[in-house]
């Protein structure tokens, strides 16, 4: 194993012992494909998704929140494409049974099969005499639908047929008109939605990274078509933006522009944001695809609805789409990626999360010098309440000795560590009422009043 593999697994481990991710229905065995938060995990998550509502929505005066229900009308998915189309190549092992998505078995082989037919699949299979991992012979390829399906309604019968959505998207197109009958907005402009989506992946692996159950964070940004272009950019420098905010570094961010041959059908541009996954290497962590007006006209043939945007001068049109697209998990799983630090500190070498402190589960964590003496404990209480009140995520720490306090705190992410000593209550009266904070990159300590504390920590 190399390095970046071995990295990797570190952050998986890091992930189970501290509460950040459980493999999904533990305790009987998992569910491929699924992943459960836990109490650090769900405070990262909800911090990075908190942080894209700001800098996407409440930041802006051009975007719009919407939340609209996973469970849909069966025939969006017929217009969507998705009952159709939203299929992945599939071969099998001909002797287990065993499934694998033939684009990516293939790229495991070297070869790229982006946009390959299923006979050019099979051609490749017989003339590189492929086999299945197990040794045995292949199956010939074929499509797969990636939708969850599932019945809703009391009565059997194909009106209680529905799919799970496999994007949040669709949920923005079919509200298209009632934002537009509601907000008024003029163009351009977003709708924005956070929502979990569902896919059957064929081959789920590599942790968060490929789940059939995810949440993803998606705009659809509606332009005139003569001004796409114009808009595109701007919104790859928000893109840009948002992976900066994240704390994502240069080096191990890329764009992929998909080649013509590979784009969606509707698709006239898609640029993949790709991260350096450890021990994987580059590959999408968001997509953004300039998707015409395809989705509105598909909606608005099959519903019968119009979907025109009509402008003060009466003209009316399909406004065409811009879809900057984010998975959370792959967004969750490059923070970590990027924080996951080891390093020396007082001769031991040491773990440590370099969060960004907007993103960190624990802003700060307090702590009474020793437990055992009720003065320390009440004034540190106090001091963790009033924290408490003004960032809300605050840690009590209180077990062992103040060194292991801070690797613990340091394994989870948090900035800083504030310690409640005999000095504050006064026992040397220059430092009565005064803290010592601990920084945690640096492992630095200082001296901090406990009138500026809130202020130091923000
Ligand atoms: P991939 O090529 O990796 O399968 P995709 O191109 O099908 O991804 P999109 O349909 O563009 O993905 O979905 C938008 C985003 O949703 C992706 O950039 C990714 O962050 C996230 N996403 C998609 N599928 C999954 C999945 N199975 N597990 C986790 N995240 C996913």
């Amino acid at each position: 194993m190399n390095d970046q593999s071995e990295k990797m697994e570190k952050i998986v481990s890091l992930c189970k012992r501290r509460g950040f991710v459980f493999q999904g229905s533990d305790i009987y065995g998992g569910l491929k494909g699924t992943w459960d938060l836990g109490p650090l995990g769900v405070a990262l998550n909800n911090n990075i998704k908190r942080e894209w509502w700001k800098m996407f929505v409440d930041g802006r005066e051009d975007m719009y929140g919407l939340d609209a229900a996973i469970l849909m009308n069966a025939k969006v998915w017929e217009a969507s494409g998705h009952v159709g189309g939203f299929v992945d190549p599939l071969i099998e092992d001909t002797v287990t049974g065993e499934r694998y998505r033939a684009d990516h078995f293939l790229k495991e082989h070297g070869i790229n099969a982006d946009g390959f037919s299923l006979e050019q699949i099979d051609t490749v299979i017989v003339e590189k005499e492929f086999k299945s991992p197990k040794g045995n012979p292949l199956s010939k390829a074929r499509t797969f639908n990636m939708m969850c399906e599932s019945r809703i309604g009391a009565v059997a019968g194909p009106e209680g047929q529905v799919y799970l959505r496999p994007e949040t998207a669709q949920g923005i197109f079919v509200n298209f008109k009632n934002v537009v009958d509601t907000m008024s907005p003029k163009l351009p402009f977003g709708i924005a939605q956070i929502g979990k989506a569902f896919r059957n992946e064929i081959a789920p692996r590599e942790f968060l990274f490929r789940v059939r159950e995810f949440e993803q964070m998606e705009i659809e940004y509606f332009v005139k078509e003569s001004e796409w272009k114009g808009e595109f950019e701007k919104l790859r420098q928000d893109i840009k933006a948002w992976h900066a905010h994240l704390g994502l570094s240069e080096e191990n961010l890329r764009e992929y522009e998909v080649p013509e041959n590979d784009l969606a059908h509707y698709s006239k541009r898609t640029i993949d944001v790709e991260y350096n996954y450890p021990g994987k290497g580059f590959d999408e962590l968001a997509g953004f695809a300039y998707r015409t007006d395809h989705d509105l006209k598909a909606h608005m043939e099959a519903s019968g609805v119009s979907l025109e945007y009509i402008e003060p001068d009466g003209s009316r049109f399909v406004p065409h789409v811009l879809e900057p697209s984010f998975g959370v998990g792959r967004a969750f799983t490059a923070v970590l990626c990027e924080a996951y630090q080891e390093d020396e500190m007082n001769g031991e070498v040491r773990t440590y999360l370099k969060l960004p402190a907007h993103l960190a589960p624990y802003r700060v964590a307090v702590s009474p010098l020793l437990k055992n003496k009720p003065e320390l404990v009440t004034k540190a209480r106090e001091v963790f309440v009033m924290l408490k009140k003004e960032f809300g995520n605050v840690a009590w720490d209180d077990n062992s000795n103040v060194g292991k306090r801070y690797r613990r705190q340091d394994e989870i992410g948090t900035p800083y560590c504030v310690t409640i000593d005999f000095d504050t209550l006064g026992e040397n009266p220059a430092l009565l009422d005064t803290v010592t904070v601990r920084q945690r990159d640096t492992g630095e300590q200082e001296r901090v009043s406990l009138q500026q504390l809130v202020e130091f920590l923000q």
